[in-house]
């Protein structure tokens, strides 16, 4: 037997368990702790056995609940070493940090605005090849000094304080004060690498590299009792690893992000527009649908769409799109197409 819960997928948190008959995985901790909790039991899924908890990326939507949660369940948690220093990094307040440390986030930042200073100009010029921007123009707006220092507006500092006020009922006294004095202490923490196999219990993972604007994101396929789960969501197109990972999957969970039209005349600013749509942003309908008609075998149960845009995407597109992409096997057992929702869990998917 092997079950996949898909506890909240989308951009304002993302969670699953993943299950055998012995071991229970929690991928990704993007709610609050209490959330959750609340969400695993109106599902069935009993916290108290959760073996360890595994990390995609360090984005917030992944990792929000994180910290409190690992400390009440006294359990593990995986990621990749880079996936590890980022989520560190992320969590440390800024008071804290080195001056080299800061000095390398504001050459970041600079280098970032520069990229798409350079790329505004080129779209505005017509991105003609004898408009390149000029030395003039590198030379013009870009004043280190006026590159403010990190503030509270700051991501990192907003996921600290997610992370302290994010709080069970029935956490022990003295929790928000621990988190507060310590934020990125966990139980346990294991090391995995893209590209190499690990166990937890008797579930056998084989994480690999997505392209996507984090550390080292990773997606994973989960074998157990003769089953094949592949997970695979935050990933700006589908490279050839991923094609060949996903194959002979059980339950195949993709992403399928964004409806490119809506995106394109959506609320969204440009430089987000700009992110999302990139090779290392997030996978439209269309993208997903290419990969189900042209590299799927066809041979899963169930296809789960996940990570869906609230603002750029419409549930009766997405299903459109990889139904229409799936076709003719629609017709045979399986390849059931299933929408992870963001605001409920979904029903337990056990093979
Ligand atoms: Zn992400
Ligand atoms: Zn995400």
């Amino acid at each position: 037997m092997m079950r996949m819960t898909v506890l909240a997928s989308g951009s304002k948190g993302n969670s699953a368990v993943i299950a055998s008959s012995k071991t229970r995985i929690l991928v990704d901790a993007g709610l609050s702790c209490r959330e959750l909790m609340r969400r695993m039991a109106a599902v069935g899924e009993s916290a108290e056995q959760l073996d360890a908890i595994l990390i995609t990326h360090e984005h917030a939507d992944h990792v929000s609940g994180l910290p409190v949660l690992a400390r009440k369940l006294n359990v593990p948690v995986y990621f990749t070493e880079a996936t590890h220093r980022a989520w560190v990094r992320q969590m440390t307040p800024r008071t804290s940090m080195s001056y080299k440390q800061w000095l390398e986030g504001v050459r970041r930042e600079k280098q970032e605005r520069l990229d798409a200073q350079a790329l505004a100009h080129q779209i505005a010029a017509g991105a003609s090849d004898s408009d390149r921007p000029d030395d003039h123009f590198f030379a013009a707006g870009i004043d280190v000094n006026a590159i403010a220092p990190p503030d509270a507006a700051e991501p990192a500092s907003a996921l600290l304080t997610a992370a302290t006020d994010d709080l069970c009922e029935d956490a022990e006294p003295g929790t928000r004060q621990s988190v507060r004095d310590n934020p990125t202490f966990l139980p346990a923490v294991e090391y995995f690498h893209a590209g190499r196999h690990l166990c937890i219990g008797d579930i056998d993972i084989l994480p690999f590299t997505i392209p996507h604007d984090a550390a080292d994101p990773c997606g994973f396929v989960f074998s157990a009792e003769g089953l094949r789960f592949g997970f695979a969501t935050d990933l700006g197109y589908v490279p050839e690893n991923v094609k060949q990972a996903l194959k002979n999957c059980d339950v195949l969970l993709l992403e399928s992000n964004h409806d490119l039209e809506m995106l394109r005349d959506g609320p969204y600013p440009w430089s987000v527009k700009q992110r999302v749509l990139s090779r290392v942003g997030h996978l439209s309908n269309a993208a997903a649908a290419e990969f189900l008609m042209r590299d799927y075998d066809g041979g899963a149960l169930y296809v789960v769409l996940a990570h869906l845009s609230e603002s750029n995407n419409a549930p009766a597109l997405a299903r459109l799109a990889a139904e229409q992409a799936i076709g003719g096997r629609l017709s045979l057992l399986g390849n059931r197409v299933v929408l992870a929702p963001q605001d409920a869990p979904l029903e337990p998917l056990c093979l």
